[in-house]
């Protein structure tokens, strides 16, 4: 069984969010537990690795020009999964107006080259992994390639590879005009169009619903979420015509890049055992770092992308003005929505207990995660989250609120706090029954500490999910 996992970023290579995160621990778990897997993404300007050899290219005809993209190989670092990086001037930045185009473009030049590849390109693949929206054309590209070159066919589905369609985010569906299959080249009556006032448009996220052979997602919550139509009824509509349905499984946490008691990032080490004095050392140079008084109470910390319709941002900003009066410190980093970056600077220019860091720092949020105390993720909605999770294993009790993967990994009281409606008095009264709980009773907190850095949030067991997913796929 060989597997070709496809996806935008990489934690290693290029990182803007959790997807990367996932995308470098699903698949080496995958390659430790014996799958054949490789990874494939853009060759942005930004990818940080210089160790590549070009292994060969692919000629894709888009926008009614023959166009040539590189293709590059490189190892995954820490493991035995090889990466292919494809190199073109489409692909060279991540952030631009066109980026639903651009990676409609990635996948055609993806689906080519899992159609045709050579055991040289580590094909050919029995199962394409696509992810989010960036890459949920290429289920519909193969199959269509197969029912280009074998009209008698009556299935759309390609009979060289599977696909599974992961879903790490609905809220970003992937929008562009029409005119994109004139550009692809693919007949105009395979695609899902919809009306805008600018004209028909398709959503690449859709089509990935319509001909994925599997589509799964990140949590089993989300995905009950999903098929009750919480985050829309269009996905439900599609799944009443399908024969399955979404499966959910829970996203896990590369426990070597995320380790207290070896992470390069930290200055002091430890294990549970030694978690309290360390942590407080750790707690200290990160006040000093980002400008807080050095203070024992209780630091609440947020790492995460500054996302309106998601992250609860407006409920932390009503929270902070709510609980003026109590003593406690918060420290948040971020990048993201202009409005929210000066929303929070005025913040944290009013109030001398808050900090706000405006940037992506793997090193900083790494000692945010060590140094609170307590880490806020009062989402909307969330699909999965590893926010909480590497808060657990650092010895930082998350605050959640009830909703997708957050219920499933954080119990209340427990290892960590959650609250359910999504009101900023909710969050405000939980975030003063953690500091009560931190001042009043610390044996209690120091216990919840221990309890949540022992949950083993390792991806051995979904390992097995996946490899009986693939395995269902191919019978
Ligand atoms: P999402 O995928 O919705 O962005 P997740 O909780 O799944 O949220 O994952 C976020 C990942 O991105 C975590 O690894 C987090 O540490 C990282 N991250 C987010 N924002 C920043 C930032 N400003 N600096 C460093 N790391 C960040």
């Amino acid at each position: 069984m060989k597997v070709l996992f496809v996806t935008s970023e990489i934690a290693t290579l290029y990182k803007r969010g959790g997807l990367a995160d996932v995308s470098y621990a699903l698949p080496v778990a995958l390659s430790n537990a014996g799958v054949n897997v490789s990874v494939v993404m853009p060759f942005y300007e930004g990818v940080g690795t210089r160790d590549v050899t070009c292994v060969g290219q692919l000629a894709i005809d888009y926008d009614r020009r023959r166009e040539l993209v590189f293709i590059f190989r490189t190892l995954l670092p820490h493991s035995h999964v090889r990466a292919y990086l494809l190199r073109h001037p489409l692909l060279n930045n991540y952030d631009d107006a066109h980026i639903a185009e651009r990676f409609a473009f990635f996948s055609k030049a993806v689906a080519q080259l899992s159609l045709y590849s050579a055991s040289t390109l580590g094909g050919p693949y029995d199962i394409i992994h696509c992810n989010d929206w960036h890459t949920a054309l290429i289920p519909l590209m193969m199959g269509e390639s197969s029912k280009v070159a074998y009209r008698e066919r009556e299935t759309i589905q390609s009979q060289y590879a599977k696909t599974i369609l992961t879903i790490h985010n609905l809220l970003y569906k992937g929008e562009t005009g029409f005119s994109i299959t004139l550009k692809l080249g693919f007949p105009k009556s395979v695609f899902h169009p919809f009306m805008t006032p600018l004209g028909r448009a398709v959503r690449l996220l859709t089509e990935g619903f319509e001909y994925a052979d599997i589509v799964t997602t990140v949590s089993p919550t989300y995905a009950k979420e999903i098929t009750r139509g919480v985050h829309g009824k269009r996905v439900v509509e599609i799944f009443k015509r399908r024969k399955d349905t979404i499966v959910g499984i829970l996203n896990g946490l590369d426990t070597n890049l995320w380790n207290p008691s070896d992470d390069p990032a930290l200055p002091v080490h430890y294990y549970p055992s030694s978690a309290i004095p360390a942590k407080a050392k750790i707690k200290e140079m990160l006040q000093q770092a980002v400008r807080l008084p050095k203070s024992d109470v209780p630091l609440f910390g947020f790492v995460g992308r500054l996302e309106k319709r998601q992250k609860g941002l407006d409920l932390i900003a009503n929270a902070i003005k709510k609980l003026a009066a109590e003593d406690y410190q918060l420290v948040l980093l971020g990048t993201g929505q202009k409005s929210l970056v000066t929303l929070f600077e005025k913040l944290s220019a009013q109030h001398h207990n808050i900090a706000f860091v405006h940037t992506f720092d793997e090193r900083l949020a790494r000692r945010i995660y060590a140094g609170s105390d307590i880490m806020l993720v009062p989402s909307k909605f969330e699909p999965c989250g590893l926010t909480q999770m590497i808060a657990m294993r650092y010895g930082t009790l998350p605050l959640v609120r009830k909703t997708g993967g957050l219920a499933d990994t954080v119990t209340d009281g427990k290892t960590g706090f959650v609250f359910g409606p999504y009101t900023s008095s909710a969050l405000s009264a939980k975030m003063t029954e953690a500091i009560s709980l931190y001042r009043d009773a610390p044996k209690k907190f120091s216990s919840m500490m221990t309890a949540a850095m022992k949950v083993d949030f390792s991806w051995a067991h979904q390992v097995k999910e996946y490899k009986a997913l693939y395995k269902k796929l191919l019978q």
